[in-house]
Formats: structure tokens, sequence, C-alpha cells
């Protein structure tokens, strides 16, 4: 059997996958098994932010596997101490939790966020009013806030506690804060499985406004929009909102599993001895890989990330067949005028890989693409969007 029939007979079918088979890559540039060439328009999902196998990262990550691989959270290891003080000293924040992925960043928020407003205001004022479109993990409790009804379906009952604001409706955030008895607001500075949709600076403002009436926590998922995605380290430094939890995983760790919820002042006690733990959380090696990947994000990777951007930019807006280009930095979307399926095939076909996001193209790419392997995947991008 071939790796493909093989995957299909054992592997759980929760994936639509695209026929190829990755076996190796160099930066932006992959190879399947039969020795096809592809330019990186995914980075694995905003994952691997240097591409594949980059030495220096490689380099880091090996150091310390081969000093010690784990060591459980009952004693004190050096990167994961590192990383916390590089991500609190960069975003102005205090305190991090580490755990394995986006959906446990969330659970880990979410829980946070409950902790916070009992310990403060007593029992009963949990909800959180999460966004239309929105996506924070597929465990029951990130789905339960998932805006998204088509995700509400098969694996009731949900996690109580989450209602839905509009962002396209200033006053939608008011009404619900008015409404429910709400903790926190949570959202994504720009949706990315949601259709890569920005929020408007009214409905920002907005949020800011209610948040500060009601004493509402400010939850900002940066899962995807973290770790110098769109121009920024983090995408909330965009649009100017601080926030009082915020998450990241993707990128964090440059293609190894590692997550952060991570806490400001105001929250910095939110959790405490025996209220929250993860196993893998702060591993050494992720954490190595993490540090490395921190280190590296500095304003001469970002402004390179906001050049990529807007070369991208330029060169598909008012394109044939583009009804419109949104995003920000290295996480864009195009709305096409052809069936997205058709144009991710044809890519592929052409050696290029991207993503989709509902009937949108789109693309991450790592945020050091050498320009001349952008522009060559750009204009195969915009030949078959024509
Ligand atoms: C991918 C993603 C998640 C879920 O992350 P996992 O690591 O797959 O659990 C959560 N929120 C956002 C915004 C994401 O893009």
């Amino acid at each position: 059997m071939n790796i493909k029939e093989l995957d299909k007979k054992y592997v759980m079918g929760t994936y639509g996958r695209f026929p190829v088979t990755i076996v190796s890559g160099k930066g932006s540039l992959l190879y399947d098994d039969e020795g096809k060439e592809y330019i990186d328009m995914g980075s694995g999902i905003a994952v691997n932010i240097f591409g594949a196998a980059d030495d220096e990262w490689a380099k880091a990550v090996t150091a310390q596997l081969m000093q010690i691989q784990h060591t459980s959270n009952l004693y004190y290891t050096e990167p994961c101490a590192k990383l916390a003080q590089m991500i609190c000293e960069r975003s102005g924040m205090k305190k991090v939790f580490f755990c394995n992925s986006g959906a446990e960043a969330n659970e880990g928020a979410i829980k946070a966020a409950r902790r916070w407003s009992r310990e403060k205001y007593g029992d009963g004022r949990y909800t959180i009013i999460t966004l239309k479109n929105s996506f924070h993990g597929r465990t029951i409790t990130t789905l339960a806030a998932c805006g998204q009804d088509k995700l509400h379906t098969d694996f009731m009952p949900f996690t109580e506690g989450f209602v839905y604001a509009d962002p396209t409706e200033i006053g939608s955030v008011k009404k619900l804060a008015d409404e429910h008895n709400c903790c926190a607001i949570m959202l994504e500075v720009v949706q990315g499985e949601g259709g890569v949709n920005t929020l408007s600076p009214e409905f920002i403002d907005e949020i800011k406004a209610v948040a500060k009436e009601k004493d509402l926590l400010i939850l900002v998922d940066e899962v995807q929009t973290g770790n110098g995605r769109t121009g920024q380290l983090y995408g909330f430094m965009n649009v100017g909102i601080q926030p009082d939890i915020f998450t990241t995983a993707k990128g964090l760790g440059g293609g190894l599993p590692i997550g952060a919820v991570v806490f400001s002042e105001k929250t910095e006690n939110a959790l405490v001895p025996g209220t929250h733990g993860s196993t893998f959380g702060g591993n050494p090696v992720c954490a190595a890989g993490a540090c490395n990947v921190m280190e590296r994000i500095d304003e001469e990777l970002l402004s390179g990330v906001r050049e990529r951007s807007e070369y991208i930019i330029n060169e598909l807006k008012g394109a044939k067949g583009v009804k419109s280009v949104t995003g920000m930095g290295l996480m864009l979307g195009i709305d096409p005028e052809k069936p997205v399926a058709d144009i991710v095939a044809a890519c592929r076909e052409k050696g290029v890989l991207v993503l989709t996001a509902k009937t949108k193209v789109r693309l991450l790419p790592p945020l050091n693409i050498p320009m001349e392997q952008l522009k060559k995947a750009v204009a195969v991008i915009k030949e078959v969007l024509a």
C-alpha cells in the first residue's frame, strides 16, 4: 500500500486532505514523494514562520533535545522561563501559562475569565460575548465559543455561557452586554477560519467602550494572528487594543506544538495553584523552538512582512477574477470569482500551495519567504484567478 492508501485506511477520516504527500522542505519550498517542488503559501496553517527545516531554529531545538526533552511542570526549566519573559516584556503583559495548542490556550483563557469574575463578583457572571464567524478551536467549550451555527450540531450539549455579537452591527455588543450577565468579550483581530475578516475601527471602539463600562475582560485570540503574522508581533498592536488576556499558538513554536495564555496586570492572579495545568505545557524542546522564534521576530522581520504584504495586495487588488483582498500582513484572503476549490487545485498543479477560508483563497506564507519565490507564487495565483 502506498502512503495515501495507508493513511485512508488507518487514520481517522476527519480531514479532507489534498492529494499530496509532503516528504521534505527547505525554507518556503516543499517537496512531495515524486520530487515535485512547491512554493509554500500556507506555512502549515500559519505555523512554520521561518519555513521548513530552518537551520537556526533546528539547531536551537536539537540542542535542547539532546539536553533534556521533558521534565514535567514539577520542575523549573530555562527555555520555559525565558520564553515567558520575552512574551511578557514585548506585549506589556505580566504572566504566561503554557499549553500545547490553540484550543487548549482558549480553554485556559475562558477558565481564567470565569474564575476572575467569580472571585470579584460572585456566581453567575460567566457569559462570554464572542463574534459571529469566529473560530476558537475544536474542543466542546471552544466550539461553543465559535460564532458559527454549523459547528453547534452533532455534539450536544455544548458548554453554556456564550453569546454572539455581529461585528458588522454597531450596538450588538452593547445589547448582549445589557441582556446577559457577562464577564468577558473574546475576539480575533482578523478572523482567520471565518474568512480573513478584519474588524472596523468603530466596532473595536464599541468593544472597548462596553468592556470599560461593564468591567468585561477583553480576550484576544491571537492563535493565528500572533507571532508576527500581521506585521506586528501581535495582531492587537495594529488596532489599539490592550487585552486583559490573550492566547497564541500556531506560529509560536515555529512548527512545534506550543500554546500560551498571556495575562495582564488585571488578570495575573486569575489562576492559582491547582486551578489549571498541562503535562506537556512549556515543554523544553517546544519552548526552545519558540525562544528562537521570538528572538527573531524583530523590527526587520516585521517590516519585511509588511513589505511582502503590500506587494501581494498591489498585485492582486483589482486583478482579473478578484472581487476583494482582505486581511493584514501575511494573513490575506482573496475573494475569487471562480470556485475556490478549482483555484487551489490549479495552483497546486502549477507548484504553489495555497489555503482556503470559507469561499476565499487564504495566503499565510512563511514570514521570511524570499521575494523571488513570493513573486513567482503570486504570478501563478494571479494567472489562475483570472
Ligand atoms: C487554529 C485556531 C485555533 C485552534 O488552534 P488549534 O491549535 O488547532 O487547537 C483557535 N483560534 C484561532 C483563531 C485559530 O486560527
